[in-house]
């Protein structure tokens, strides 16, 4: 559906296309290479891989985050409902509906709860509208504790909560896609469990989701679909669940190394060796169910 940058909210349609995307930083980092990924108007779909496969990379090119990072896109293209969002800025992507959740939960430390999830509605058109108080109210349901401390100081949170927070301040926006960078990272089992179940809510509620994640027995169980980067490079796509059954999921990303897995490895070298991740894409041997 064509509609102007600043138009009527999506009919629901909208999906997301990165295709063919190569993206640099400076002359020597080539941190993605022709990297395609579709993210549907629902539902979520997660990027694994381990460190430096180039999954913040790609969040950063959709949310037009790269240039702060001295990162630029060299060829291929960024669309979301149809409309080109190349060489745009992160204000041009919030207005198209995408918001991103940074890795490490950069929340505000000095400011309050609230005063954090007031900053989200920057650029959104008013904190007193009606669509911000629905922001609000449906923030603090995902989120009961946020509400309990709304006049606190960010920075007094457990990771957790400010890995809350930082969630409840993207949705603030409204987005109608929101990209989400590690949200498991350096949380408790508890935590991330309860972390992940509001995904799954804020998913059936509407909200298309991007996750990217290391912890990928997390990711698998959540998503839909699921993509596996290695070194720049889309290795694996297809359904969260088939992927999650496959050997190589299995022994380099969901850290089974169970006989049969460390004999078949053992016997097939080449296989192991033929551009597949290198054993340090091993994610922590912790399966989620939430
Ligand atoms: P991690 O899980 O560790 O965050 P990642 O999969 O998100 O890893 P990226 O951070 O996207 O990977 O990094 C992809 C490649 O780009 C890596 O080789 C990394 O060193 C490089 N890179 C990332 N950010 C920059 C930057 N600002 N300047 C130069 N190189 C960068």
């Amino acid at each position: 559906m064509a509609r102007s940058e600043n138009g009527p909210p999506h009919s629901g349609g909208d999906a997301l296309r990165v295709d063919r995307l190569h993206v640099a930083y400076g002359r020597s980092v080539q941190a993605l290479r022709g990297v395609t990924v579709t993210v549907p108007a629902s539902g979520i779909v997660t990027v694994l891989g381990a460190n430096g496969a180039g999954k913040s990379t790609l969040l950063r090119a959709i949310s037009g985050t790269l240039f702060l990072h001295h990162g630029a896109i060299e060829g291929g293209t960024v669309s979301y409902g149809g409309r080109t969002l190349n060489g745009r800025d992160s204000a041009a992507a919030v207005r198209a509906g995408i918001v991103q959740v940074p890795e490490g939960r950069r929340v505000f430390a000095r400011l309050s709860v609230a005063e954090n999830l007031q900053a989200g509605l920057l650029g959104t058109g008013g904190r007193r509208s009606a669509r911000a108080r629905e922001a609000r109210d449906r923030v603090l349901e995902l989120f009961p504790v946020l509400a309990e401390r709304e006049h606190q100081r960010a920075g007094l949170l457990s990771g957790g909560e400010q890995q809350m927070l930082a969630i409840g301040r993207a949705l603030m926006a409204g987005p109608r896609l929101l990209l989400l960078d590690e949200p498991s990272l350096g949380l408790a089992p508890r935590m991330v469990g309860r972390i992940a179940g509001v995904v799954r809510e804020i998913a059936r509620q509407g909200t298309a989701v991007l996750l990217v994640e290391q912890n990928a027995a997390v990711a698998l169980d959540l998503a839909d679909t699921a993509y596996v980067l290695d070194v720049g490079e889309v290795r694996l796509t297809g359904p969260a669940g088939d992927l999650a059954r496959t050997d190589e999921v299995r022994r380099l990303y969901l850290g089974e190394h169970d006989a049969q897995a460390v004999d078949g490895a053992a016997r097939e070298p080449a296989a192991a060796t033929a551009g597949t991740a290198p054993a340090r894409a091993a994610a922590p041997l912790r399966r989620w169910r939430g």
